[in-house]
């Protein structure tokens, strides 16, 4: 049976992944902290993340750009005027929506008719099915996915254009209902900016005025000529950056997949104009193929093209996985033109071309971008691998089958007893295997316990020092999700387990 969202969040509590912040306050809304194996899990994803991005790749260098950045730099961006939410209030339950969620909610429930119809004829004509054919010609189908249509051509026009009136006409027309309350008493639509500010130094007011910044990529084009020059690049380059953003989410819920403070890993690449189309095709198979490669899955994920582009793109998908509540965003990946570089040289006055010697000519990089939020990073890992298996013997088992290389523990060194001088010799490869892995030592209950614990964590290989290891040295090795164990010599011992975690 698929996990839910609530037992991944409960299971990550329980084992030291995931804390709800400042739990002892009763937390802080969509704020979470990472506790002991969350953070070694960030870590490792952050790594893989980072060497497949710049490690790799000769022409991807990265940076760490600070948080704070000039107020100008958002108006330039289109952030001070653009970053907002539609939002209405129900006046009875007293509840925050955006406006545009709702009315996506309805959108979903019609696509789920579709669904169950499709599904329907899908078992009903067995082999003969042709889903592409009973989708446009079935006249309940067709009449749904009118429906959709039409509302998502309201919904986006009136997004569009401003209109919040026309947002607020949709939400009545629709006869949506506030999902607590179920009454429809609601106030107008207003529009709410999700940038976090706050005030540089003592100097309070509009002129003091800085924000957090809202995603990591602006940090990225104000450095572009520094890093170009100081690392000797000629487009096309990236730049790749791991850090934190800050968004005041008005509906962050469904754990840490929306929050509001969270981690983006983004790569900015730099190329030449009318080149971005065959950038664009270049890094959405690259992207895919770096998610696939772990294993979570190949059908978890599906490309989502972006019909409506953002003010600065002019293409522009995402890679959608699917998570305990559906198929979400994952990653973005945009062809964002030169609409950054080009309104920075506006708003700052300087000269961020790019002289091409080979020509003699100056021009504005256009720029590809790929931007993966960490966190929901971690959560797709977290969601694909939590299992509640059954054995054979009946008893039950919860394993997070992680992809070894991202696992937070790589190794648990147990002895069979702690007696006998099993502990001792344990110690002993402990202290030999933590150089090289981040290994764990447990001598603490009787040895399926000691099982379970690790399988609960994602320990992928469990090394067990019984009395026959005192005589040949040799160990057994057990494997998380087959369960199998394996005797090696000591010797073999890190060997075998480099081959199998490292990245
Ligand atoms: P969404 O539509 O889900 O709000 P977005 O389109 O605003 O996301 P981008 O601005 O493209 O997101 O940001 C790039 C990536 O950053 C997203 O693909 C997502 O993984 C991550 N991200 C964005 N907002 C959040 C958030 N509030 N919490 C966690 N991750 C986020």
């Amino acid at each position: 049976e698929a996990a839910t969202l609530k037992n991944i969040a409960s299971h990550c509590k329980e084992y030291g992944f995931i804390y709800p912040s400042s739990e002892i306050y009763d937390g802080l809304a969509a704020t979470y902290d990472y506790g002991p194996y969350g953070s070694e899990l960030k870590n490792n994803i952050k790594e893989y993340w980072w060497k497949a991005m710049v490690r790799l790749n000769e022409n991807i260098v990265g940076i760490d750009a600070a948080i704070f950045m000039h107020p100008t730099t958002w108006k330039a961006s289109g952030h001070v005027d653009a970053f907002n939410d539609p939002l209405i209030d129900n006046k009875d339950s007293k509840k925050r929506y955006r406006a545009d969620v709702l009315i996506e909610e309805q959108m979903a429930k019609l696509q789920a008719k579709i669904d169950k119809e499709v599904d329907k004829a899908a078992k009903r004509f067995g082999d003969a099915f042709d889903k592409d054919q009973f989708i446009s010609t079935n006249p309940r189908v067709v009449g749904y996915a009118e429906q959709i249509a039409e509302i998502e051509s309201r919904m986006k026009s009136s997004i569009e254009s401003g209109d919040l009136e026309a947002l607020k006409q949709l939400i009545v027309d629709l006869d949506i209902a506030d999902p607590i309350s179920g009454t429809r008493n609601w106030t107008d639509v207003r529009q709410f900016n999700l940038m976090f500010s706050t005030e540089l130094g003592s100097v309070a007011g509009e002129s003091g005025k800085i924000y957090l910044r809202p995603e990591t990529a602006q940090g990225i084009f104000v450095n572009y000529l520094n890093v170009q020059k100081t690392s000797r690049l000629k487009p096309p380059f990236g730049i790749a950056q791991i850090g934190k953003a800050f968004r005041n989410e008005i509906i962050a819920r469904q754990f840490i997949f929306r929050m509001r403070e969270f981690e983006q890993m983004e790569m900015q690449f730099f190329i030449q104009p009318g080149t971005e189309m065959e950038w664009y095709e270049h890094w959405k198979a690259k992207r895919i193929a770096w998610h696939k490669a772990l294993g979570l899955g190949d059908d978890n994920y599906r490309f989502h093209d972006h019909l409506n582009l953002a003010h600065y793109a002019n293409a522009a998908c995402d890679i959608e996985f699917n998570f305990p509540m559906g198929f979400k965003e994952l990653e973005g990946i945009h062809s964002r033109t030169d609409f950054d570089l080009g309104a920075h040289e506006k708003f700052s006055g300087k000269k961020l071309k790019y002289f091409d010697t080979a020509t003699n000519e100056s021009y504005t990089p256009y720029v590809l971008e790929t931007s993966i939020g960490l966190d929901r990073m971690f959560l797709a890992v977290m969601s694909a691998s939590y299992v509640e298996e059954k054995l054979a013997d009946g008893s039950e088992r919860t394993v997070l089958k992680i992809p070894p290389v991202l696992a937070p523990v790589k190794v648990a060194v147990l002895p069979l007893l702690n007696k006998d001088g099993l502990p001792e010799k344990a110690e002993a490869i402990m202290r030999e295997l933590k150089l090289d892995f981040n290994a764990q030592y447990d001598a603490k209950d009787a040895i399926g316990k000691r099982y379970r614990r690790q399988d609960a964590i994602g320990t992928p290989y469990c090394v067990t020092v019984d009395h026959q290891t005192l005589e040949d040295s040799t160990v057994t090795i057990r494997e998380r999700d087959s369960m199998e164990q394996q005797r090696v010599s000591i010797e073999e011992l890190i060997g075998t387990l480099e081959e199998k975690v490292s990245m």
